[in-house]
């Protein structure tokens, strides 16, 4: 990039962006502010998991090292909370989609066998061969190649 066109680049960015503007100011040393802060932090959490094997034993630290264990266990828990709630999500929209109409894109009702807006067979059709499952009006087994 030529210096012109840099140059020409940062006016163009002043004009959207004034420097002088405090407001700009404050943005601009608030983000500064935050980055180093977050980096600080890091650093700190890097020592202590650096420090953690040599003061595991140490009880000035039992009570700070107890409280991570609670984190710990904590997080694992809210992690397969999250999972079996992502679970029920997926297993939701598969359920949805086996009762939505190919034809109109109607959610059917569950059990019903035939879309009730348009007629079209609703449901995945399990090959008689192969006993694949097919996604509704599919006319040949993806696995086997059966005419369903
Ligand atoms: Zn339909
Ligand atoms: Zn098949």
């Amino acid at each position: 990039m030529s210096n012109d066109l840099f140059g020409g680049l940062l006016k163009g960015l002043g004009s959207f962006m004034p420097q002088d503007d405090p407001d700009t100011k404050i943005f601009t040393a608030n983000n500064e502010l935050n980055n180093l802060q977050k980096q600080e932090t890091e650093v700190y959490a890097a020592i202590g998991k650096k420090a953690l094997g040599s003061i595991s034993n140490d009880p000035a630290y039992s009570d700070i090292i107890n409280e991570l264990g609670t984190i710990q266990k904590k997080l694992i828990q809210a992690e397969n909370q999250l999972r079996a709630v992502k679970e029920e999500k997926e297993a939701l929209k598969t359920q949805q989609e086996a009762l939505r109409c190919p034809e109109c894109s109607t959610v059917n009702p569950e059990g019903v066998k035939f879309c009730q807006e348009c007629g079209s067979k609703l449901g995945m059709a399990s090959c008689s061969k192969c006993g694949a499952i097919n996604p509704p009006q599919t006319r040949f087994c993806g696995e086997c190649g059966n005419k369903l």
